[in-house]
């Protein structure tokens, strides 16, 4: 007996709908690509009640002829691509020819096109329920498509009960339209939600295209953030990469180069989620693993533990070295060369955070020790505790440390009402490349400073993790071994077996980091030096701290073997202590170490060292402005 039978076509696209109509937000998307795709200049997207009683995307595009936008309906049916090679050198969004037949089996469905060039003396009209053609017309309408689209999901109750919330399905929406209006500044777009315009975003004309981006993000954003732009070129290397090819077979491929461009946060700009992560691959909005990594990498040591950087990436490279076709909603990527591209990315990421600061040229080396609190202060100062200004504030501009603490220019600080009339643009010059003056130190902790700008907070403690980490791996990478004070009374200590086995394998790294352990049986160790800026009176519990954050980072980073930056930053960690008083002089060192720093904007687990409040914020603070 037969049983196969071929699908009846509404059923199929139905199938197919499955895939690509995840939910309203995945109607937005392909209807808003298509009329990118189209040329169009002016976008407009209005829902109603999250999508699911109505979308409806109009554009200005080259719309359709009569026979086009019957045939658009069809399933495989498209403009963009012909024939299977087509499928490695795609540069429109759209390439399957599933989108609008599938829409149209789930929903009540109007299209309405008048073809742009040649200008067509009227347009068409036509109307799907569930997938059946209603209506077919003639209509006036203006140059462009407008296609409706509503009561999704209407014949198929088991998809509608997986629709969420009106509020999520619109934030939903509004995210992938983020997306494209960050990938398409110079496209007008317009957003309605229930009646009331969300957005109503200009088409930005600007020939550079950072400076259009920058603007598209202030028109989405409002809000100033401090972005610095990334302009980087590589070159994706001839090389096999693994699991590529067969087994002794070496497969190379033409270098082809890699740019990436866009703007990324300063270091200290982060976000507790990748809400505000926003990477595309030859403009198309993308995820990859890979490309999350890259940026985590990147931003190595700027970023604290579970926050994302804020970013808006754009990477180009040519279409064939990246396969768009594994998702049904072309939202994943996988590129071919997939190790090199990320090392590329987050080559280009730490560059554009390092340069954004310029260290002070080295001043001779002071050794490591002398940058810590000496244990007794050698004046004490009785009222520190609750002390607002230092006692001998005038001597701080003393010629004696110019770099750290220079004198302000007079008029901005005599005169705050100058400064408050003009606040620094978004992109002022780095905290530490202008002059700051101390005015005390809150908490014991928290540092104030003064700039022309407004107010700075410093956290010593952070701060200080960051000069010894730099200072740490400049070590490691000069290959010299850090200096280490011997214990008077050297400690053995014994771990659990799968500690011992761990700490065995970083014995070699804090060696040379100047902790001094040693095997002194299967699970014994002997511990007989320290670093001379780790004050403690329990080494032991410093070496048993020490084994577990390591253990926690590994576990975090999935590797056995931990990079020499993971030690040093967790040394660090154990070697400074908040709340150590620091007289005048020591926080003038102090600020002169982190403007030495490469990255002296966060300690090493990417908590901030610094924070501004400039006279505008205090300004808004203070009810003066709104
Ligand atoms: P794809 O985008 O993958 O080609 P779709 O089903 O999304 O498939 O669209 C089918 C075809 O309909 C497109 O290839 C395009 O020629 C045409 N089309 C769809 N939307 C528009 C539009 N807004 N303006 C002009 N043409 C369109
Ligand atoms: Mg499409």
């Amino acid at each position: 007996m037969n049983r196969i039978r071929l699908l009846p076509e509404q059923v199929a696209n139905q199938i197919a709908a499955g895939e690509v109509v995840e939910r309203p937000a995945s109607v937005v998307k392909e209807l808003v690509e298509n009329s990118l795709d189209a040329q169009a200049g002016r976008l407009t997207v209005e829902i109603h009640a999250g999508g699911r009683s109505l979308i409806r995307v109009t554009d200005d595009g080259t719309g359709m002829s009569r026979d086009d936008a019957l045939l658009c309906l069809e399933r495989h049916a498209t403009s963009k691509i012909q024939r299977a090679e087509d499928l490695s050198a795609i540069s429109t969004m759209g390439f399957r020819g599933e989108a609008l037949p599938s829409i149209a089996s789930v929903s009540r469905f109007t299209l309405t096109t008048r073809e742009r060039e040649p200008a067509a003396a009227e347009g068409t009209e036509i109307i799907v329920n569930g997938g059946k053609i209603g209506a077919v017309k003639t209509c006036g309408s203006a140059p462009g498509t407008s296609i409706e689209v509503r009561q999704l999901f209407f014949n198929l109750p088991a998809r509608r009960k997986f629709m969420r919330t009106e509020e999520t399905e619109s934030a939903h929406i509004q995210h992938y339209l983020t997306l494209a209006a960050l990938a398409y500044p110079g496209v007008a777009l317009d957003f309605i939600k229930d009646g009331r315009m969300v957005w109503q975003l200009p088409a930005v004309r600007h020939e550079d295209r950072l400076a259009a981006l920058r603007e598209r993000w202030r028109g989405l954003r409002g809000g100033e953030t401090n972005l610095l732009a990334v302009e980087f070129t590589g070159q994706l290397p001839v090389v096999r990469e693994e699991g590529e090819g067969l087994e002794g077979e070496v497969e190379t491929a033409p270098s082809q180069p890699l740019r990436v461009w866009g703007l990324i946060g300063a270091p200290g700009v982060s976000r507790n989620s990748r809400a505000e992560q926003n990477v595309f691959v030859n403009r198309r909005p993308v995820e990859n693993r890979g490309i999350n990594y890259a940026l985590l990498e990147g931003c190595h040591t700027m970023l604290m533990k579970d926050r994302y950087p804020v970013c808006c990436l754009f990477l180009e490279v040519n279409p064939a070295e990246v396969d768009v076709n594994i998702h049904p909603a072309k939202r994943e990527v996988k590129f071919h060369r997939e190790r090199a591209v990320r090392q590329l990315l987050a080559q280009a990421v730490r560059e554009t955070l390092l340069n954004y600061h310029t260290p002070v040229k080295p001043a001779p080396p002071r050794p490591v020790a002398e940058i810590t609190p000496p244990a007794p202060l050698p004046e004490p100062h009785p009222e520190f505790p609750k002390l607002a200004p230092l006692p001998d504030l005038p001597a701080i501009t003393a010629p004696s440390t110019p770099v750290a603490v220079e004198p302000p220019p007079p008029s901005s600080i005599r005169n705050p009402q100058s400064a408050i009339r003009n606040p620094p643009p978004p992109t002022a010059a780095p905290l530490l490349q202008v002059p700051l003056r101390l005015i005390g130190v809150v908490g014991r902790l928290y540092v104030v400073l003064e700039s022309d700008r407004g107010m700075v907070l410093l956290d010593q403690h952070a701060a200080h993790e960051r000069v010894l980490f730099e200072q740490m791996m400049r070590r490691l990478e000069e290959n010299a071994t850090a200096p280490s004070q011997r214990l008077l009374l050297p400690e053995t200590m014994e771990l659990p077996v799968r500690d011992a086995q761990f700490l065995r394998e970083q014995l070699a790294t804090l060696a040379r980091l100047g902790v001094g352990l040693s095997e002194f049986g299967e699970r014994t160790f002997l511990l007989d030096a320290l670093p001379p800026f780790v004050k403690t009176n329990d080494p032991r519990q410093f070496v048993l701290s020490l084994v577990d954050e390591l253990k926690a980072a590994g576990q975090a980073v999935n590797t056995l073997r931990l990079g020499e930056h993971t030690v040093a930053k967790t040394v660090c960690r154990h070697s400074v202590k908040a709340n150590d008083p620091l007289a005048r002089p020591e926080l003038e060192n102090l600020i002169e170490d982190l403007r030495h720093c490469a990255m002296p904007y966060t300690c090493p687990h990417g908590r901030p060292t610094l924070i501004e409040m400039n006279f505008r914020e205090l300004e808004k603070k203070f009810g003066r402005t709104q």
